[in-house]
């Protein structure tokens, strides 16, 4: 394993080796969901890419940028599994020098769901993305449905910009009960985790009304938050239910891909989880 601080440490690793890159961009306190990443670019190129880099830029200024859990040690020792990946842990300073001024936003599907209530969120998000691709040169990219909003927005700006990168989106990965894995998680008390459950109950809740015929995109979300009611211990921020591609909020009878999301709040943690229904018509 190799680490680098310096864009110019990664770039002459990355032009010592042939064959295709795979890149994995990451915040850090890796967890299981991180690794499945990590494994599915193992798989599937001929060098590993990941990069730790708490990311200033995608955090408003009342959110948990100080607070977001660090632990390099623990991540290294993490990715040593994996002997040929190369880490990539630049400063804020690397990626933000004194006098940057240069930002990328991608419009429309930035917009609702977490783009609403985390104002300039993707701005950064696709900013530091669109800089990492530029460094890494990588010809494929793994990014988690868990962020679905993100992966979407990643996916038009590719497009959009022509970056010659495929984007590989990866289910997401969760705990036994069904909390979806997140460094996030680290905030819960004991009693918040095992509250933390019911995102994922709500959303198969929705799901089995759906698999019994319910169309009605107000029914799944009364669903949803009706199961989230139960738990005192979790706050909604929002419920959604939205048209996969584009994101938009759906009306009266759905048909196609949608995509069921929630943000709530647990304690100190907001966690966010989706799925996706109707893929296959
Ligand atoms: P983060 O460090 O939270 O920015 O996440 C880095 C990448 O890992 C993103 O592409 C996330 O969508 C992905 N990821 C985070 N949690 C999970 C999970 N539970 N399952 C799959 N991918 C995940």
């Amino acid at each position: 394993m190799i680490v680098c601080e310096s864009i110019d440490a990664l770039r002459r690793e990355r032009k010592l080796r042939t064959g295709t890159f795979g890149f994995v961009p990451t915040m850090g306190y890796l967890h299981e969901g991180h690794l499945e990443l990590v494994r599915r670019a193992n798989a599937e190129n001929d060098h590993v890419v990941v990069s730790i880099f708490v990311n200033p830029t995608q955090f408003g200024p009342n959110e948990d940028f100080n607070a977001y859990p660090r632990d390099l040690e623990r991540d290294l020792a993490m990715l040593s599994a994996f002997p040929d990946v190369v880490v990539f842990t630049p400063s804020v300073q690397e990626m933000y020098p004194q006098g940057f001024q240069t930002y990328v936003n991608v419009e429309a599907v930035s917009q609702g769901l977490e783009g609403a209530r985390r104002p300039g969120h993707f701005r950064g998000v696709a900013t530091v993305v669109a800089k990492l691709f530029n460094i890494v040169q990588p010809q494929r990219a793994y990014f988690g449905q868990k962020d679905a909003q993100q992966l979407a927005v990643i996916r038009q700006m590719v497009r959009d910009l022509a970056f010659p990168i495929e984007i590989v989106g990866v289910p997401t990965v969760r705990a036994s009960d069904g909390l979806a894995l997140s460094s996030r998680n680290s905030y819960l008390t004991p009693e918040e985790r095992a509250a933390a459950p019911v995102l994922y109950r709500a959303l198969c809740a929705a799901q089995a009304r759906y698999e019994s015929g319910e169309r009605d995109a107000e029914t799944l979300r009364e669903t949803m938050r009706a199961v989230l009611a139960a738990e005192p211990l979790a706050h909604v921020d929002y419920v959604s239910v939205a048209d996969a591609e584009t994101l938009c909020e759906c009306e009266g009878a759905i048909s196609g891909a949608v995509l069921l999301s929630m943000a709530v709040r647990i304690g100190r943690a907001r966690l966010i989880d989706n799925i996706t229904l109707g893929i296959n018509g």
